[in-house]
């Protein structure tokens, strides 16, 4: 069966690294959501929590209730109340004026301030009217937030829109002292905000994701960090045969032998959340083989006759070959593939 290792020591590695330049485990939210960037939800978080690790975030309120006994606090970050006796360590991301109205009384919540991103958020001139709302219809404000577009480039965006937060924070924290609310967190960073910051941050914390997992796009012309990508991907083999000179395999018989050889399919293809390779290009397995043609829904095909191969233990140069970001490569992998921590 293929399966899913988890590297506890990488993992713990690029924990230590986030957390000395963030100021402490207390300063880290490690992000969690959609099944822990594909690792797995609950091992992850069980992880996190046994290095220390207090806060985390996830996507909805299904993956907040599988690990809110785990941390002090959990955000969801992409979804809206849909149940009202929830614990108090469970708050939401609010990303409009508009939802902001909606959300019913005493709900735990994070409210997120557009700086520049325009993605969600409510405008830098609606602070006070957000946080004059907030008390009316006493939502319970737990964080203040805002989140970076462009952390990972090679230009001067990243400062720019920092300025941006600087002065909406200056204004929440004005009118949160008029209305008299309790004062809440404020946090920013993603991974490569935090990596890049030359000082600790001035953030309660940081909200990081990709780096925990050992990865990150920062320009290399930035500068290059130590981390260590933690999952790797295995299949088993399902059937071997020889392949002859001139004999086609897989869907199109887009690989043809150029001698007689050995060849074997392992269990797994796109259907699993592994990208489909179309057999026309150069992709290779973690030691160098290619993939010989096609990859099916629930297999592809390597030459050998090994047991077990590892199709990847750093998805780098795949999201590279799909001009895509290791991020989509991670989360595509399917929840019921086996996933075991070593
Ligand atoms: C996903 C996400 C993060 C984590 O980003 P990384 O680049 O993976 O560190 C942080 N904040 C928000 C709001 C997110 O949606």
């Amino acid at each position: 069966m293929a399966k899913i290792v988890i590297k506890e020591d990488n993992y713990y590695h690029n924990l230590e690294l986030l957390c000395q330049k963030a100021g402490g485990k207390d300063k880290l939210m490690a992000v969690i959501k959609d099944n822990a960037y594909g690792h797995g939800l609950e091992i992850m978080a069980k992880l996190a929590s046994r290095f220390g690790i207090k806060k985390a975030a996830v996507k909805n309120l299904e993956e907040a209730l599988h690990v809110e006994d785990l941390f002090d606090e959990v955000l969801i970050l992409a979804d809206h109340p849909s149940q009202n006796k929830l614990k108090d360590n469970i708050s939401y991301a609010v990303h409009s004026l508009e939802f902001l109205k909606r959300f019913p009384k005493n709900s735990n919540i994070h409210l997120n301030i557009d700086t520049g991103m325009h993605r969600s958020g409510v405008l830098m001139s609606e602070i006070r009217e957000s946080l004059g709302l907030i008390k009316e219809n006493s939502l319970n404000l737990k964080g203040v937030f805002t989140h970076f577009r462009s952390a990972d480039d090679f230009n001067a965006e990243l400062f720019w829109q920092q300025e941006n937060w600087k002065d909406a924070k200056k204004e929440a924290i004005k009118c949160i002292k008029e209305l008299r609310l309790d004062m809440p967190n404020f946090h920013s960073c993603n991974s490569s905000a935090l990596l890049r910051s030359q000082k600790t941050i001035e953030d309660d914390f940081a909200r990081c994701g990709i780096a925990t997992y050992g990865y990150t796009h920062i320009d290399k012309n930035i500068a290059t960090y130590d981390l260590k990508p933690v999952l790797s991907l295995y299949a088993n083999r399902l059937s071997t045969r020889v392949l002859k000179k001139g004999q086609k395999v897989g869907y199109g018989g887009v690989h043809v032998a150029d001698s007689d050889k050995i060849i074997s399919t392992y269990d797994i293809g796109y259907g699993d959340g592994f990208f489909r390779y179309d057999g026309l290009g150069d992709l290779s397995i973690a030691n160098g083989q290619k993939i010989l043609g096609r990859v099916s829904m629930d297999s592809l095909c390597v030459e050998g006759e090994k047991d077990e191969i590892c199709l990847f233990d750093d998805v780098s140069e795949i999201s590279k070959y799909f001009n895509t970001i290791t991020y989509e490569i991670l989360t595509k992998l399917m929840p019921w593939i086996k996933r075991e921590v070593a």
